[in-house]
């Protein structure tokens, strides 16, 4: 239920709808698509950054593809070993509406730690080279701007734009409607990355409820870390155990993973 517009524009990349929500609070909607919703956004961004986080042991430069509304870097500089997070978003409007009506996910833009890139993230991948230890691609769907987001090429310009040791990962939308766009990205991330693997959580504002995440890492296993590499961490999500049992897959969402491209 939509109780009021905030602001509506075409920009020069897509549609943004910023609405007020009875259920969810302020919700951004990109081309027709949910993005983030003050309610439940701290799901999509704590698990995003934090599992490529405590997997890595000593994350100092991160990259963030997309991320317009703020979230992810917000989770990213919870970090101490962070020392930069770059993000490149291609729509400056969207980060300018996040700032405006999604204070409490946008607060981190103005932290020194933070360097906004307004540009294109699939060109930016093409000009780094051994530059980061961990690359979120927090893009949106496959469509428009994103369109090359999900392509092989990309996938191998991420492994030369992170360091010898690095990890990714990318949101990969859902096992229910875009299985295909899984078994491509897995087979895709296998193919380039020595440990590669799936891993879920549940978004009430995304199709279906359950979403995807897909992780390339050259070195270490988000399965197999030290117990000292968790800290305490100011979550409403993401905890430990959950780190873990995310990885654990229904079966038709395995089998998508074992299936050829
Ligand atoms: N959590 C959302 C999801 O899973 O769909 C994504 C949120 S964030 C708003 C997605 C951002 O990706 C948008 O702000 C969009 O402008 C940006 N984006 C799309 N294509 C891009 C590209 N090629 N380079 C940089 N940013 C891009």
């Amino acid at each position: 239920k939509i109780n009021k517009t905030l602001h509506i524009e075409k920009t020069d990349f897509q549609q943004l709808d910023m609405i007020e929500t009875d259920e969810f609070g302020n919700m951004l909607v990109l081309d027709g698509m949910v993005m983030t919703s003050e309610r439940d956004e701290f799901v999509y961004h704590e698990m995003i950054a934090h599992v490529p986080l405590f997997t890595h042991p000593n994350p100092q430069k991160v990259l963030v593809v997309g991320g317009g509304d703020g979230g992810t870097i917000r989770e990213v500089l919870k970090h101490p070993n962070v020392q930069k997070v770059v993000q490149v978003e291609i729509d400056g409007k969207v980060v300018e509406y996040s700032k405006q009506y999604l204070p409490h996910i946008s607060f981190e833009y103005d932290n020194p730690r933070t360097e906004l890139i307004i540009g294109d993230g699939f060109m930016h991948i093409l000009e780094s080279t051994d530059e980061y230890d961990v690359i979120l691609v927090d893009s949106t769907e496959p469509v428009g701007p994103a369109a090359n987001l999900f392509t092989k090429g990309f996938y191998s310009g991420i492994s030369n734009a992170l360091k010898e040791d690095g990890i990714f990962v990318a949101q990969t939308d859902n096992p229910w409607f875009k299985g295909d766009l899984i078994r491509k990205a897995i087979h895709d991330t296998k193919e380039i990355f020595p440990v590669s693997k799936l891993y879920t959580c549940n978004i009430p504002t995304y199709p279906s409820g359950m979403w995807t995440f897909t992780l390339g890492s050259k070195k270490y296993d988000p399965l197999n870390m030290p117990d000292s590499r968790f800290f305490e961490l100011d979550t409403k999500y993401y905890t430990k155990e959950l780190h873990y049992a995310s990885f654990v897959l229904p079966k038709f969402v395995q089998e998508l993973c074992e299936e050829k491209k």
